[in-house]
């Protein structure tokens, strides 16, 4: 869509800038000018130059303690200090040389006064006033004399041939659902009204970073063809207290003229959150915010301007936001699960040249849990490595290590291990994979690979789930934890001694085990009691511990307990397939990187290392 930005800078701040323009070329620059004008000469040079007859007239500026004087031809000024001379005046006289004293020049402070001062000032304030002018035009006739102080800056999108559509926004069939119906609605306001349904005033999209919230809101206001206005949560609070709320005033007023049209409030939590009436609280974020309800309330249902607003913390907004009358509907933009991934690789993989084979359901397979802009990245890093290896097009190869490399980045070649540290990542690597492989509820290995990569990572085994996977039970978690510390385990089995390879291991293992005994209730003593509540569901979901300290206690005891019965059981699925362990780790250390294939051929004994 084409982007018309609104004029940013106050009047004030280009009144501001003359001023200070032309009080320094007053200050500095004219002084020097016409300093710089004056030769010096001692005071003999002016007596000999009188004597022969050099000089064309003089002026004596006793205050200033100088005699200035021209040459004969008036080309030239000198300029000699005063000195206790008092037959100067006689001497000029006799040689014929007209002379003034200072008063004789009265009137040139004056002139010079105008000239520096009053007529800069007419053309200052000449210019400001054509500024103005052109501003006042460019705003549409807006309040230029309110010095753009407080004015909405936000964008609008106009409608365009090439705006966003739901079709390009792939997967999120929920979303776009209840979208079509606002739609519809501009379209044919008439239509709502005459029976007398009004729409919802604000929808609010929430859901993870990236999964196209912004995306949808465009694609309503394409669809729709209306104007689209388009701000940042964050953009409304300013230094001063005041200026948010006459935004949030102009941004409707600007939107009830151009209606039927979107407004779209991006991060909504950044003005939205909610006011816990704690002393010294943040009043412009509060003013803002009570500005923006009021004048949710102030226009009627039917008027055509629909609010969408996106956040990924819905938990943190005021309820008078999300009360209805306001922001009454609320449309999940989730991450998007194996079919969504699958149609958002294909809209994207449009945009770029892509081999006809890519089968992007594996793609989307490996990509589990990526949103759909780090899908959108890992179809553009493809194309990147394409063009890298010189290939017109981009390939199944491309496309899967990509994904790597927006999971583990980049291979790092120049990364040395010394031997024994490659085959301690090998037997790792492997160790993780053997215990997947060998446990029945885990999803299959497709990938394992020692190549260091620039995260840090020195290997990596990749397991891939066959379909979409809601539910986990008991046993799946419990084989998770296991397939985690499987890598320390291998260590453990053939070195006898441990390395810190396995510090990630033990962080998702933990968080796993953890989450089992506070929020899935599967620990043998707490029933169905919540030990700890998520308080940022799409930010990585933090969560806090809402129980004794005792509790506390016994739950980091029952963790323990978890991980440390997972760990044995993968060290005994190790220690039982022992010979199959040093066949795959050797495998893996002479090839690098093998397939899940190829992995299952050994295990099962079709292949020999
Ligand atoms: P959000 O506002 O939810 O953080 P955006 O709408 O800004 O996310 O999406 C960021 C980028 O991700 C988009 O520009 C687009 O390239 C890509 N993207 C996200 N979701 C989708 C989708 N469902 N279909 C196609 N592209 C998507």
């Amino acid at each position: 869509m084409n982007e018309v930005k609104r004029p940013k800078k106050p009047l004030l701040y280009y009144y501001g800038i003359i001023l200070l323009i032309l009080l320094l070329f007053n200050l500095l620059a004219l002084p020097r000018f016409a300093e710089g004008q004056l030769i010096e000469v001692d005071y003999g040079t002016f007596m000999s130059m009188t004597e022969k007859g050099q000089i064309g007239r003089v002026e004596l500026q006793e205050q200033e303690n100088r005699i200035l004087f021209t040459n004969q031809e008036e080309t030239a000024i000198y300029k000699t200090a005063m000195v206790d001379d008092p037959e100067l005046t006689q001497r000029l006289h006799d040689a014929g040389i007209p002379f003034y004293g200072q008063e004789i020049r009265q009137e040139s402070p004056i002139l010079s006064f105008l000239l520096t001062w009053i007529f800069p000032l007419v053309i200052f304030i000449a210019i400001g006033q054509f500024m103005s002018k052109k501003l006042m035009d460019r705003a549409g006739g807006a309040n230029a004399m309110s010095f753009g102080l407080g004015k909405s800056n936000a964008k609008i999108y106009v409608k365009s041939s090439e705006g966003i559509k739901f079709s390009d926004v792939a997967g999120e069939d929920e979303a776009k659902e209840s979208l079509k119906e606002i739609v519809d609605y501009l379209h044919d306001p008439q239509k709502y009204r005459e029976i007398g349904a009004a729409m919802p005033k604000g929808i609010l999209l929430v859901g993870p970073p990236g999964t196209g919230k912004t995306m949808l809101a465009k694609a309503v206001a394409g669809e729709a063809n209306v104007p689209f206005f388009s701000m940042s949560g964050s953009e409304f609070v300013e230094m001063f207290v005041g200026m948010g709320a006459s935004k949030v005033r102009d941004l409707f007023k600007q939107a009830k003229e151009k209606a039927p049209c979107i407004v779209f409030i991006d991060e909504i939590d950044a003005i939205g959150k909610k006011r816990d009436g704690q002393m010294g609280g943040n009043d412009e974020r509060e003013q803002t915010l009570n500005q923006l309800l009021t004048e949710m309330d102030g226009f009627e249902g039917n008027t055509g301007v629909i609010i969408l607003a996106a956040t990924n913390r819905p938990e943190s907004l005021d309820p008078a936001l999300t009360r209805p009358g306001r922001f009454d509907r609320r449309v999940p933009v989730e991450l998007p699960d194996l079919q969504g991934r699958e149609a958002i690789l294909r809209v994207r993989a449009k945009k770029i040249k892509v081999a006809e084979d890519v089968d992007y359901g594996k793609i989307a397979r490996m990509a589990s849990g990526a949103s759909g802009a780090e899908l959108a990245n890992i179809v553009n890093e493809a194309a990147l490595r394409a063009v890298r290896s010189g290939r017109r097009y981009a390939t199944q190869s491309d496309l899967e290590e990509s994904i790597e490399v927006v999971i583990a980045g980049y291979q790092k070649k120049n990364a040395i291990l010394t031997d024994r540290e490659k085959w301690t990542v090998a037997y790792h690597e492997t160790g993780h994979a053997l215990v997947a492989a060998m446990q029945t509820h885990s999803a299959p290995v497709q990938k394992i690979t020692i190549i260091p990569r620039t995260s840090g990572a020195l290997g990596y085994t990749m397991q891939v789930d066959e379909g979409n996977h809601y539910l986990l039970t008991r046993e799946e978690i419990e084989n998770k934890i296991a397939t985690y510390t499987g890598g320390r385990a291998a260590e453990e089995v053939v070195f006898g001694t441990v390395s810190t390879g396995a510090s990630n291991d033990i962080e998702q293992a933990t968080k796993l085990a953890r989450a089992m005994i506070t929020r899935y209730g599967m620990s043998r003593d707490f029933d169905m009691v919540a030990m700890e509540i998520v308080t940022n569901q799409y930010l990585g979901g933090d969560s806090s511990l809402v129980c004794s300290m005792e509790t506390q206690t016994e739950i980091d005891r029952q963790v323990v307990e978890v991980v440390k019965c997972q760990h044995e059981k993968a060290a005994s699925i190790l220690l039982e397939n022992r010979e199959k362990l040093d066949e795959l780790a050797k495998y893996l250390y002479e090839k690098e990187t093998i397939t899940g294939e190829e992995f299952m051929d050994i295990l099962n004994g079709r292949k020999s290392a």
